[in-house]
């Protein structure tokens, strides 16, 4: 049987970009980031025992610390493919000027090839992704990006996040957009203007969209927030049914999945319950191992970058 492929991504958010995504100060997480050493290293263990090939997306401002840029270097010896998740995280890239995201991109692709890794795709942070962001990730010279979340949902989990918070920032743009819920869910070639929809026959075909896994139905975006709650034989059952569309599947997970939060880390003197926010390190590691076994049954898992490669020179190659 010819497995579909999946690929399985983490964004390396550091604990100050997660508390400042919730409108929290950094305070001193971004020296002393618990992302960086606990989440890394629970996530890392994770995929090398059970043999998956995966994939980090770095913020690029992390690389300033020399102790990061040492622990992203035991990641690429690792094997792990490396990606571009922008230099600041900033959450609406869409809102800022074209020079702004280009910079964001640039100088994060310079901080990358700085430790010898070799991105070639880009997500941009909280899913906020338009045209414009794909002109710059296409000025990199990358195959893919992987940040479109294909979901109509975005307006209602801008509310659930905005409620975890206990606060609503109009500048915070995220989830993408109502009209990304009609873009095709499995990799493709998307369009310069509409990028919620395939490229025409005379369209250049040298970017690949991989959008984020979504679950079937609701269409809630196939992230630990979602998974992390549920029980064993709701996730079987979850992964059953996404590997039955017979479409590659895009798993994603972030540092903090392995980070230990029954302390209040993110929102000071409070816990979050939703999406596994305050469950043990060592709880985490053993579900999240659950999940990427059970993900390894029936996705043939593969580096996102490999598989963009290969359908760009395959479309190349059906040109010629
Ligand atoms: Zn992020």
């Amino acid at each position: 049987m010819i497995l579909p492929e999946g690929f399985l991504q983490v964004d390396v958010d550091g604990l100050w970009a997660v508390r400042r995504c919730y409108g929290r100060p950094e305070n001193d997480s971004f020296e002393s980031d618990p992302c960086w050493i606990e989440g890394i290293e629970r996530l890392a263990r994770t995929f090398e025992s059970v043999g998956t090939p995966a994939g980090f997306f770095i913020v690029g401002r992390d690389l300033e610390l020399k102790s990061k840029r040492e622990r992203l270097r035991g990641l690429i010896r690792s094997g792990f493919e490396i990606g571009n998740h922008s230099y600041t995280h900033t959450i609406g890239l869409t809102r800022k000027p074209s020079g702004f995201i280009l910079d964001e991109l640039e100088r994060t692709d310079r901080a990358l090839r700085g430790v010898k890794a070799d991105p070639v795709g880009f997500r941009a942070p909280g899913y906020d992704v338009d045209a414009r962001v794909l002109r710059c990730v296409r000025r990199l010279g990358y195959k893919y990006d992987a940040s479109l979340l294909p979901t109509h949902l975005g307006p209602a989990l801008r509310l659930a996040d905005a409620w975890m918070a206990r606060r609503w920032d109009p500048t915070k743009r995220q989830f993408g957009r109502m009209a990304y819920g009609r873009a095709p869910r499995g990799p493709y070639f998307p369009r310069r203007y509409k990028i919620r929809k395939e490229a025409s026959t005379h369209e250049p075909k040298d970017l690949l969209e991989i959008p984020v896994g979504v679950t079937p139905g609701l269409r809630l975006p196939l992230t630990a927030a979602t998974l992390l709650p549920m029980g064993k034989a709701e996730i079987r059952e979850l992964l059953d049914k996404l590997a039955a569309n017979e479409l590659p599947v895009l798993l994603l997970l972030h540092a903090i999945d392995g980070v230990d939060c029954r302390e209040p880390i993110v929102f000071d003197n409070r816990i979050s319950k939703l999406g596994g926010f305050s469950m043990s390190g060592r709880r985490k590691e053993k579900r999240l191992r659950f999940i990427v076994e059970e993900f390894a049954k029936r996705f043939n898992v593969m580096k996102a970058g490999k598989f963009a490669k290969h359908a760009v020179r395959q479309r190349d190659d059906s040109h010629r």
